[in-house]
């Protein structure tokens, strides 16, 4: 989609607003099942706590995808959508027992990632087809606040206990289906991925009854010029290849899985802005947002930088501009950013609006949550209403008169 599109429906959907492109989810999802399609079994199952929309999760479906849940209520949300409980994942992080014994009455398969639950369910539940997350201790990335499988993550089984998880699933004599990692986003090397799948085969070698083993996600987009972005072609060529022989091995046609979001949605999305203020200081042109981060909190939360565009003047003369919110508090989109010439009341486009964006907005400032478009043939679908005031008071209850303050 072009930014005159983008121009068009800030226009008519008011700002600020999220945009998604549906030809750009689709084009991604068949990237990654072209590159592995030496897999006989393969499965995609979206994670979307990147955008949960239901409208999204409905368009993936459509294209064949399964879903990767982290909550009861995104497992609620996926059935809402019309997906069947055997199309989900679940693979939550410090649920309750009781939880995860809810979602597998739904039908749903579950993913343990730890040995106490584990112990648990298997004591209770042992015929449950029951998954296991490993933690393979590989660091993805650098940055720790995206990095899951260094030794002091809180996520998986660590794989220094696999003997004790072993001796646990003989115990109960539970039921083994699948082996499962995830190393946290933004895998740049592609050998980092392979050296994490070996020490997933070796795991998988303990256990006699699986169908699947899940690689999780991590695929690294470009998020700004010169981003190194994860060669998914090259890493299906590489890992097709090493899967399948480990399924010879085994002797037994395994399912691949991934459970990608960022890959799937994070391109797709443009996060439309209007610029309220343009305020000179001695040192800075600071250009001021009718949104903050509440509505995108990724630069803040992580560092991230989305490329900013003023599609109002694309072609105007580049100046140093620092991208700021209305938020009472510091809340920085871009420092010193070259932008087209910015007047007040132009839009401004951040990309990569797709994934952790909307899904991370909040009310703070008791500001409302944006809208969101889906762009498909040419034409943009409301799929979420902006919100109102009543979206704020909703589920505040008032004091009753007898009490004093
Ligand atoms: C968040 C998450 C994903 C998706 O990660 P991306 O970096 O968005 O691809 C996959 N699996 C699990 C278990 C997750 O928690």
């Amino acid at each position: 989609m072009q930014s005159k599109d983008l121009v068009q429906l800030a226009e008519q959907f008011g700002s600020p607003i999220y945009v998604y492109d549906a030809d750009k989810i689709k084009s991604q999802y068949n990237r990654l099942t072209n590159a592995f399609s030496k897999v006989e079994k393969l499965r995609i199952n979206y994670a979307m706590k990147a955008l949960s929309n239901v409208a999204i999760l409905q368009l993936l479906k459509e294209m064949g995808s399964g879903l990767d849940t982290v909550s009861i209520q995104e497992v609620q949300l996926g059935l809402h959508a019309g997906y069947e409980p055997e199309k989900i994942f679940y693979t939550p992080n410090g649920v309750s027992l009781e939880e995860i014994e809810e979602v597998n009455a739904m039908g749903v398969q579950i993913n343990i990632d730890n040995l106490s639950i584990l112990e648990q369910f298997g004591a209770k539940h042992p015929n449950v087809p029951v998954c296991i997350r490993i933690n393979p201790h590989v660091m993805a990335g650098g940055n720790t606040n995206i990095s899951v499988g260094h030794i002091d993550s809180k996520f998986g089984i660590s794989i220094h206990q696999l003997p004790h998880l072993v001796r646990i699933v003989e115990n109960t004599k539970m039921n083994i289906v699948g082996i499962h990692m995830h190393t946290g986003s933004d895998i740049l090397d592609i050998e980092v991925f392979l050296y994490a799948a070996e020490i997933l085969f070796d795991a998988a070698r303990n256990f006699k009854d699986l169908e699947f083993l899940d690689f999780g996600s991590g695929f690294k987009v470009p998020y700004k010029k010169d981003d190194i972005e994860t060669d998914i072609e090259e890493l299906g060529k590489k890992l097709s290849k090493r899967f399948n022989a480990f399924c010879t091995e085994y002797g037994k046609e395994l399912t691949l899985i991934f459970e990608p979001g960022k890959f799937l949605v994070s391109e797709a999305g443009h996060f439309l802005a209007k610029v309220n203020v343009i305020k000179q200081t001695t040192s800075t042109v600071f250009a001021g947002i009718d949104s903050g981060f509440n509505h995108l909190i990724r630069p803040m939360l992580y560092g991230s930088q989305h490329h900013i565009d003023n599609i109002s003047n694309p072609k105007g003369k580049e100046r140093f501009y620092s991208v700021v919110g209305y938020i009472c508090e510091t809340d920085t989109f871009a420092n010193n950013r070259r932008i087209a010439e910015i007047k007040e009341g132009d839009i401004l486009s951040f990309k990569n609006a797709g994934a952790y964006c909307y899904s991370m907005a909040s009310n703070y400032n008791s500001r409302y949550k944006p809208a969101e478009v889906l762009w498909i043939q040419g034409q943009g679908h409301l799929i979420r209403a902006h919100e109102t005031f009543e979206d704020l008071l909703k589920n505040q209850i008032s004091l009753p008169s007898e009490v004093t303050l």
